[in-house]
């Protein structure tokens, strides 16, 4: 049982705008994917920490049994902080120093590399340490090149057709490759081609005799508006659990399944809700300018995704079309055309689908402050984030003295 948060009372309190996270969606869509695995017996989901990266947020998920993903040695620090032991954070990055991968490694966490040259560095210095491979099976996940990254143009790991020089390294250096990693985009549409990738990343995975788990990614597509398609995650779990649970009888070996939900696991759980505070009648259109704008909220502009927009202050309210935009000195628009209940100035509007890739990507660009976040848990309303201040544009910036008698200090 759970009720819709207090979205008014939130900006009320806290200021609008402001983020809010129901932590009863978080938890559901963790059930619904966990639920959809249980005939694995060895299932491990690591939250992508990047799509939201609130301490709070961490050790919701934390709570809930998940580990975590992470793509940087911040995010590392950000899990152990939430109190997420090193064993069950997979540490991810691309493009990397080695210097940072050995802080990882002293942290202890697990290291997926996706490169062979690093591969190889790696396992000449720490033959001990195992490590995942992330590898690139060059399927097309998706119509996005943005959000896909499995195709044959892409950064990210390393070919299915280098397995060979993998295994010399592996041979070479008495390394242990205790897992295969794949991560093909972000937009699963087909299951069946995702299990076309899993097939070959099963038929990699038998040439690592120290294989303990096999790490699915992730790229589960969520609902944006009513009526629009998502992963079919139970139809997913199902076919794939079945395949896995046949593949490790086969090599009669226990792995562990693991995938790493960012999207799925908070991106509905989550609204933007900002104030209008224009609302301008030009010759061609209605726009409703809210106290925000691409510093806040950046998808809509990066990527063109959808957040469908609602007004929360007259839900009752005639529908007629605006064009609902930022106050940044850019073209910052949020969506063109939208039906939406009759606004006016001071309304609140509410940005569904705000969980995932939003609070993470905001920036202070035109030094604007970034918004508050609220936990909505358990029915009670929890700051996760205060909103910053002027003091926080100000930090670390060294304000030197120009001026001709300064004295000039030398490098
Ligand atoms: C971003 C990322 C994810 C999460 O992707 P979603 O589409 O948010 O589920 C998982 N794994 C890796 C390696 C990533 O970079």
């Amino acid at each position: 049982m759970s009720s819709q948060p207090p979205f008014e009372a939130i900006a009320r309190k806290h200021g609008a705008p402001v983020y809010v996270y129901d932590a009863h969606v978080i938890s559901a869509q963790y059930n619904r994917l966990k639920n959809a695995f249980r005939k694995v017996e060895h299932l491990k989901l690591h939250y992508a920490v990047k799509a939201n990266s609130n301490l709070s947020v961490l050790r919701l998920m934390h709570q809930l049994g998940a580990g975590l993903d992470t793509v940087s040695i911040e995010e590392v620090r950000l899990g152990l902080r939430a109190g997420v032991a090193p064993e069950n954070i997979i540490y991810t990055p691309n493009g990397v120093s080695i210097e940072e991968l050995e802080e990882a490694r002293s942290l202890g966490v697990q290291i997926n590399i996706d490169n062979l040259s690093v591969l190889e560095l790696f396992g000449q210095r720490y033959p001990e340490t195992p490590v995942c491979v992330r590898i690139n099976p060059h399927v097309m996940a998706g119509g996005n090149a943005n959000i896909s990254v499995g195709h044959i143009d892409s950064k990210f790991g390393i070919s299915i057709h280098q397995v060979p020089h993998i295994l010399r390294i592996v041979e070479l250096t008495k390394m242990r490759i205790n897992g295969v990693h794949m991560h093909t985009g972000s937009d699963i549409l087909d299951i069946d081609v995702f299990l076309h990738a899993s097939e070959i990343l099963f038929e990699a995975a038998t040439h690592f005799k120290d294989l303990e788990f096999i790490d699915f990614g992730s790229g589960f597509k969520v609902p944006y508006k009513k009526d629009d398609i998502e992963t079919p995650i139970e139809e997913l779990g199902e076919k794939l659990s079945e395949r896995f649970n046949a593949f490790c009888e086969k090599i009669g070996k226990p792995l562990t399944l693991s995938f790493e939900p960012g999207k799925f696991l908070v991106s509905q759980a989550g609204t933007f809700v900002a104030k209008v505070n224009v609302v301008k009648q030009t010759t061609s259109t209605v726009f409703a300018g809210v106290d925000s704008g691409f510093n806040h909220l950046m998808r809509p502009m990066l990527y063109g995704s959808y957040h469908h927009i609602e007004n929360i202050s007259n839900p009752k309210g005639k529908p007629r079309f605006y064009s609902v935009v930022g106050y940044i000195c850019e073209t910052d628009t949020f969506g063109s055309n939208r039906q939406i209940a009759e606004i006016t100035e001071g309304d609140l509007l509410a940005f569904h689908n705000a969980g995932a890739y939003c609070f993470s990507m905001s920036s202070n660009y035109n030094s604007r402050l970034r918004p508050a976040e609220v936990l909505w848990y358990n029915g009670e309303v929890h700051l996760i984030r205060s909103r910053e201040t002027f003091e926080d544009l100000l930090k670390g910036q060294v304000e030197v003295d120009l001026t001709a008698e300064a004295k000039v200090e030398t490098v």
